[in-house]
């Protein structure tokens, strides 16, 4: 891919970046009269995924730096793909990310000006109707090797080409019938110039202009002419669209018209995660996934919905930064983002998901008492809270051994731990069913430690999260892990095969402290020693809570800094 001479081959200077060292020549030079006003232009045909997030931060950011203004733009110019819904999710979603734009556009409003301009060029001899089948338009037009050849149809005269493109318009014709094309040269390098599309016929409704239209312009042909009219100064897009700069140009050029500056930065790629509209949408649509908000989606709804806060999106987002080659992030980095932020603001509560009944032989039977929990050692301000003890408790199943391993500080047979925020307590008696399996465990309580601490200094290795068993709340409890297994799941030909089979288990009967019984949707909380959780803002109801798994607690990124 070459690269125009206007971009500084460095990437970064100190500590700006190409794009920042672009529009900062473009500000000192007076090229844009010091103006910066950017946009971000997605199509409206599914929700934003965390790529999106990237395009967005770094317009929203260019233009925030600048003092300049930042748009959204709707390139809503495939009404077979698009819907209404999606346009209201992704604003919604870029309101929840903190993107507010200065203003919303709809390339479909310029529908008529493009149209104009399309004649405007027909008048000037550089565009002609073409009656080419699809199949045939892309034989004639060669390969990278093999130069095009010009269509049959390429000289008809302004009048032959005025009288079709109208009657395209008029809808005369069927869908694919003709196209209108741009007349530059079958023999470019640049594929993207050879002869490009710049309407197609499709007799379709569309989410905002009806059927008004039967014919919609191709991207290339719409996008930057909407960034004229608009007055955009830098139009920054992902890399693949390099290679169309010199046609953004091109058009520009024949309607002499504002131009602005089409820069090009790296996509963003993160390991086991698709970040593509078209295996999202196949996702959602073969009902591999429960839809665009899935937990498990890259999507910001998906995220969002599993608990992920848009401040720790945003600080990946930063800590990738901005680069002119395209390379791939580790999830691990995201993944750390989101503990780092929640570990701040999560409020502490203990859950317990696989429960194994504790009773409290020498705790007296109705007795109930208050013991006070801090909400969050992290933040002094959340003060705290109290659960309640009683004689019958919950502890995670994990958290006994029978036998257990050298290394097993926890509950077992004549073995001491610490209830966290309780008591020590000493497991006595396990009682099984018929199978073998162990149903209960009979432990005594030592009063005098209440609180965790004993008054003779004796120590325990290990401390343990509980709930009383009259006083919990049932929850069921999503387990979210990688949708995809594989680290490429982009290299299959397959994505499917790339999939994780394991990447949901819901456990049906976890039990959460009291606490939670009003918790509203989207409180993400720290089920101690557990990880995050964050009530599903689809299914959970009081009553019947549902808890999304956001991430557990270990950083496997700080490992991976650790090995250096
Ligand atoms: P998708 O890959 O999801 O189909 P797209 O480019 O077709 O993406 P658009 O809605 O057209 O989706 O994208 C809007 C803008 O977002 C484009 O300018 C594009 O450059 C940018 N964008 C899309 N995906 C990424 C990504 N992974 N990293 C950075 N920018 C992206
Ligand atoms: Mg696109």
């Amino acid at each position: 891919m070459d690269s125009s001479p206007e971009v500084n081959d460095e990437e970064t200077t100190g500590s700006v970046n190409f794009i920042q060292a672009a529009v900062m020549d473009d500000i000192e030079s007076g090229r844009f009269d010091k103006r910066v006003q950017t946009r971000f232009p997605p199509e409206p045909n599914g929700y934003l995924h965390i790529g999106h997030v990237k395009a967005i931060a770094i317009d929203h950011g260019v233009a925030a730096e600048f003092g300049g203004e930042f748009n959204l733009r709707f390139d809503d110019t495939n009404p077979e793909k698009e819907e209404q819904e999606y346009v209201d999710g992704q604003i919604a979603d870029m309101q929840w990310l903190g993107f507010e734009p200065a203003n919303i556009y709809y390339a479909s409003d310029y529908f008529d000006q493009l149209y104009e301009w399309a004649v405007e060029l027909i008048w000037q001899g550089k565009a002609y109707v073409d009656d080419l089948s699809a199949d045939e338009m892309r034989e004639y037009r060669g390969t990278l090797t093999a130069p095009g050849r010009n269509s049959p149809y390429r000289d008809r005269s302004v009048e032959e080409n005025l009288d079709l493109f109208a009657r395209m318009k008029a809808g005369e014709f069927p869908d694919g019938a003709r196209v209108l094309r741009a007349k530059i040269d079958m023999s470019s390098g640049n594929l993207n110039l050879r002869d490009p599309a710049m309407y197609r016929i499709r007799h379709a409704e569309h989410q905002k202009t009806g059927n008004k239209w039967c014919i919609y312009p191709m991207y290339d042909w719409a996008h930057g002419q909407s960034d004229s009219i608009e007055g955009v100064t830098h139009s920054l897009c992902s890399l693949e669209y390099e290679d169309h700069r010199p046609l953004y140009d091109w058009y520009l050029d024949q309607l002499e018209i504002y131009h602005p500056r089409q820069i090009e930065f790296a996509r963003l790629f993160i390991t086991h995660t698709v970040l593509s509209k078209r295996v999202l949408i196949r996702l959602v649509n073969d009902g591999l996934v429960e839809g665009w908000d899935d937990p498990r989606m890259p999507t910001v709804v998906g995220m969002r919905r599993r608990g992920v806060p848009a401040t720790a999106i945003r600080a990946f987002i930063d800590r990738v930064g901005v680069s002119k080659t395209n390379s791939t992030a580790d999830i691990a980095l995201l993944d750390h983002y989101i503990r780092q932020e929640l570990n701040l603001t999560a409020p502490r509560v203990m859950g317990v998901l696989d429960p194994l009944k504790v009773v409290i032989t020498n705790y007296p039977q109705d007795r109930v008492e208050m013991l006070e929990a801090v909400n969050n050692p992290e933040d002094e301000n959340a003060g705290t809270r109290q659960i309640p003890f009683s004689r019958e408790l919950y502890i995670d199943r994990d958290d006994f051994q029978e036998t257990p391993h050298r290394k097993f500080y926890r509950l077992a047979p004549g073995a001491e731990v610490r209830l966290r925020y309780g008591y020590f307590i000493t497991c006595t008696d396990v009682v099984k069913d018929a199978s073998g399996e162990i149903v209960e465990l009979h432990c005594t309580y030592d009063p005098e430690t209440k609180g965790g601490y004993a008054p003779d200094g004796r120590r325990v290795k290990g401390t343990i999260h509980w709930l009383s068993v009259a006083h919990a709340l049932t929850a069921e409890v999503r387990m979210y892990d990688r949708l995809f297994a594989a680290e490429d799941p982009g290299s299959y030909d397959d994505f499917r095969e790339a999939l994780n089979p394991d990447s949901l288990v819901i456990i049906a009967n976890a039990k959460v402290e009291p606490s939670l019984a009003d918790a509203e949707a989207e409180t993400v909380v720290q089920f101690e020693r557990k990880g995050y959780f964050c009530v599903d803002s689809k299914d959970s109801r009081p009553g019947a809570l549902v808890f999304n798994q956001t991430i557990g607690l270990r950083d496997s990124w700080a490992k991976i800094q650790g090995k250096g």
